[in-house]
């Protein structure tokens, strides 16, 4: 977390618009084994306040996010056993509550993309609105990354979380027919790819982690939820049945 520079134009923080005065990184630096910083990392700027607020809730989920992948990436299980190892020690039991969430399942995304088989992570409801937090807050710094502009109130974010052995590439492969344009630069890590409906924010992301864990993320206007029936407040709980 550092200060803006003076010369900079007055920024807006990306996740409540208000006054930024500090930057902040997505995905954030904890993702990355120590002494491998991201490449070309995305900055966006944040207030303080919301830097702070999602700290804990980035702590779990790299908890989290960790746990579940530590078996097929060499990165994950890096950041596993090196920085998260004490939390780990002090509670072993949180590992296997995570093997209990998760279901195979096969895996088409809303926007059609069929994705094979994938181990679905279905989490308590608690586990849920800090995993939702931080996909939230990633999708509303890569809307400004990649538009330069915040998120108007008037969207929502729907997130899905899988836990998949596919390849990526195939994934992506898959993901080009729906025009997703892709950033890999720190792919082993995090890399994302991405549709917009042209003019407007309505967007699909899928975010992957670790090359294993892969979200899904819509973002929708309030108008469409409601017209779809969807409930527009709070999380969405949504799970492909
Ligand atoms: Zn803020």
């Amino acid at each position: 977390m550092k200060e803006l520079g003076r010369k900079q134009e007055v920024k807006k923080c990306v996740y409540c618009t208000r006054l930024a005065d500090t930057k902040d990184h997505i995905p954030s630096k904890n993702l990355f084994p120590a002494g491998m910083g991201p490449k070309n990392p995305i900055i966006v700027p944040s207030c303080v306040e919301c830097n702070h607020r999602f700290s804990r809730d980035e702590e779990y989920f790299r908890y989290y996010v960790c746990a579940m992948t530590e078996e097929y990436s060499l990165y994950a299980r890096q950041v596993f056993f090196s920085q998260i190892k004490r939390s780990i020690w002090r509670k072993p039991q949180i590992g296997f509550k995570l093997l209990k969430r998760m279901k195979l399942v096969d895996f088409r995304t809303e926007t059609g993309i069929y994705l094979g088989k994938a181990t679905q992570i279905k989490p308590t409801k608690d586990d849920w609105s800090r995993f939702s937090n931080v996909l939230d807050k990633y999708i509303k710094g890569l809307v400004f990354h990649e538009l330069k502009d915040t998120l108007p109130s008037e969207y929502r974010i729907r997130n899905n979380v899988f836990l998949t052995k596919e390849r990526t590439s195939d994934i992506m492969s898959r993901a080009k027919s729906f025009n997703f344009k892709w950033n890999t630069n720190n792919k082993d890590i995090f890399m994302y790819g991405f549709s917009f409906v042209a003019g407007t924010c309505k967007s699909a992301w899928i975010t992957i982690f670790y090359n294993s864990i892969l979200c899904e993320s819509l973002v929708f206007t309030k108008k469409d939820l409601i017209k779809l029936g969807i409930n527009i407040d709070g999380h969405q709980n949504y799970w492909p049945s």
